[in-house]
């Protein structure tokens, strides 16, 4: 993601060199005229995947001129292979997180990315965008690379944080997700989405106020 004149040049050069979804020759070349001369003067988010998108809106509420450019169909990147989960938990345990940059960067760090998940839901459910969004619970299964001990003492950490867990036992674990395993940790406030639908009610939302799309360019 890039804005100003500087993504112009790169613009030109990269679409000469990638890509086989556009056109080519001297279309080619209109093209790319006529997409400098909009990116003059507006802000440009690169990409029309589930990141852009998120971009897109954002800009669009504070500059007058925002410009999305995709050489394919909006969300059809890797957004496309999303498997729906917006989860607030990082895939590095807060207890080893604790030991590479310390206790007080690593509980930042996983506030943090509790905190932008909680902000994604509210801009969705402000935004009313329709992508099948629904709050759900997220079980972390004791395994094979953290067992018993180590989920618990991950679970007290978490809590020490202010982070919203509990760690619950193999008999309740079946009861209330029915997978047998000798424990887990179940966080709140994680979510399922559409990511496809939330790509483009994002791009909806950035058009309403002003930006322009141009995909497969
Ligand atoms: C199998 C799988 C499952 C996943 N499951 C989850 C999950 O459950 N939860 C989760 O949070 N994350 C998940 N992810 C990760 C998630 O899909 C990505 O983090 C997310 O889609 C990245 O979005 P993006 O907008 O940055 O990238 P993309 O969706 O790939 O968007 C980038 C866009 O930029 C465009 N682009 C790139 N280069 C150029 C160029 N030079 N000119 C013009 N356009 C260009 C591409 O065409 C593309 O549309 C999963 C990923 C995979 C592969």
């Amino acid at each position: 993601m890039s804005t100003g004149a500087s993504s112009r040049s790169r613009l030109a050069t990269k679409r000469r060199t990638s890509g086989r979804d556009r056109p080519s020759g001297h279309l080619q070349d209109v093209v790319d005229i006529a997409l400098s001369r909009v990116l003059k003067q507006s802000s440009l988010s690169w990409g029309a995947g589930v990141t852009g998108a998120f971009v897109a809106e954002a800009m669009s509420r504070r500059y007058p001129d925002v410009v999305v450019v995709d050489r394919r169909s909006p969300g059809a990147g890797s957004t496309s292979a999303f498997t729906a989960l917006l989860q607030w938990e990082i895939d590095i345990p807060l207890v080893d997180l604790r030991e590479e940059i310390s206790t007080r960067n690593a509980s930042r760090t996983w506030k943090r990315s509790f905190r932008a998940t909680q902000d994604l839901v509210r801009l969705v459910e402000r935004e009313n965008i329709r992508c099948q969004l629904e709050r759900r619970n997220s079980p972390y299964l004791v395994g094979n690379t953290a067992g018993h001990i180590k989920l618990v003492e991950e679970a007290r950490v978490r809590k020490v944080a202010g982070l919203p867990c509990e760690y619950i036992d193999g008999t309740d674990l079946k009861a209330r997700f029915g997978v047998a395993r000798t424990g887990a940790i179940v966080g709140t406030r994680s979510a399922v989405t559409n990511p496809v639908a939330l790509t483009r009610g994002l791009l909806r939302r950035a058009q309403a106020n002003g930006a322009r799309i141009f995909p497969l360019t």
